[in-house]
């Protein structure tokens, strides 16, 4: 495919620019699906292109999903999807989003506007010296996070289509909005998909390939006093402010997320209210071991129970609600799924690496709904800011490996 470098290279970067240039945040305090209609303005473009390149079967829904089909050339292979989204983060503005192209990139220091990108705080520039790297102007994120993963499956679909020669299965090709807020795939249509996995196109290192997450819980816990005026309160008064603070304060520093990292999990507190008659506070605790998260929500229980036995009078109630599960869990028994894309980017020629997301994603509450879905490199670096990047290079290497990985699946 060495031919078809400059073909990835031209298709890719046109793609890239055109989706950055659309503004498509998404919002936390909405309560829409999505939660931003601009989304649209992306998912409308991709319809008429996915329909343009002749894509049969193109349905986007209300609520801005929008699943393609495309019919496989081999008979025997096995369905697959491929996913990205199509929101950029709230935590910077994708308003306006001007990408800077850097032909040639001669490895020092790029001027941002008045900020400066600089390989001394960023080295995995230093890869990239003599190619080709985008960059904002400063101003805005870039979105590569998840226009990337966009471009790269659009490249790919583009590259199958035109060479029908080439063996693959039947492909669903999945674009969600709403990924950065975690309300995606509330409304998300799975009965529509036939494929028993799907790829998500989400990550960050060229190389990387994220088959294992956090299992998510999250606790409320309130606390009830007794509400006495405080000048006659002596044995009696239950002070429920003061009860959250001590179980606040008992939860363990050495298990917080500003304590741990790899495969280490927490709890994290991450709300507290109240008065004197009620008081309630949030904690999240996230692992990646299952049983350590059972047990971590025993502790919970067991803390409410010391701060009982402290405060007679008062009681202590934690309920608790799972966010997502680790898909490490659903893709267990199909032990081939990441073998093969370890080949498919292996034979990009570089050696994959393995890593576990200290978070959740859409592919997880996918595996939660039957179909497992690990995550695949981008490229894109520094997400979520004005200092995001993303090499060509590493794109064509995540659209090629997306090929790779049709055409092992184009035969069981
Ligand atoms: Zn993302």
């Amino acid at each position: 495919m060495e031919q078809d470098r400059s073909w990835f290279d031209a298709d890719l970067l046109d793609r890239f620019e055109r989706y950055a240039r659309v503004h498509t945040t998404s919002d936390p305090h909405s309560s829409t699906t999505p939660t931003t209609d601009r989304q649209f303005d992306l998912a409308r473009m991709l319809e008429d292109e996915l329909r343009a390149l002749g894509v049969p079967d193109v349905m986007l829904d209300e609520h801005c999903n929008l699943v393609a089909k495309l019919p496989g050339t081999a008979a025997g292979g096995e369905p697959i999807g491929l996913m990205a989204h199509m929101d950029t983060a709230p935590d910077f503005s994708g308003e306006a989003v001007n990408p800077q192209i850097h032909y040639d990139y001669d490895g020092g220091p790029i001027a941002l506007g008045e900020f400066v990108l600089d390989p001394s705080e960023y080295p995995m520039l230093s890869r990239y010296v003599g190619q080709t790297i985008v960059t904002t102007d400063g101003t805005t994120l870039l979105g590569a996070d998840d226009k990337a993963g966009v471009a790269e499956i659009m490249s790919a679909v583009a590259y199958l289509i035109e060479h029908p020669r080439l063996p693959r299965p039947d492909l669903e090709i999945v674009f969600t909005p709403d990924e950065e807020t975690g309300r995606g795939m509330e409304t998300f249509p799975v009965d529509a998909l036939r494929s028993a996995f799907c790829f998500t196109v989400d990550g960050t290192d060229e190389g990387s390939i994220e088959a294992e997450c956090f299992t998510a819980w999250k606790a409320t816990v309130t606390f009830t006093g007794y509400a006495i005026h405080p000048g006659s309160a002596r044995g009696r008064l239950a002070n429920a402010a003061a009860m959250a603070s001590m179980y606040a304060s008992l939860l363990p520093r050495s298990e917080s997320p500003e304590a741990t990292d790899e495969r280490y999990g927490f709890y994290c507190l991450t709300e507290i209210s109240g008065s004197i008659a009620q008081a309630r506070l949030s904690v999240i605790v996230r692992d990646f071991d299952a049983q350590i998260v059972e047990r971590r929500l025993a502790f919970l229980e067991t803390l409410a129970r010391t701060v009982e036995g402290a405060y007679p009078g008062g009681s202590v109630r934690v309920e608790t609600v799972r966010q997502y599960l680790n898909m490490a869990e659903f893709l267990e028994p199909h032990p081939r799924v990441v073998e093969r894309m370890m080949e498919a980017v292996r034979l990009t020629g570089i050696e994959p690496t393995l890593h576990s997301i200290r978070g959740g994603t859409d592919g997880a509450r996918l595996g939660e709904k039957g179909i497992p879905a690990p995550n695949l490199f981008t490229g894109g670096q520094n997400l979520h800011g004005r200092y995001e990047w993303i090499a060509l290079p590493a794109m064509v290497r995540a659209s090629k490996s997306i090929l790779n990985l049709v055409q092992l699946f184009a035969s069981a």
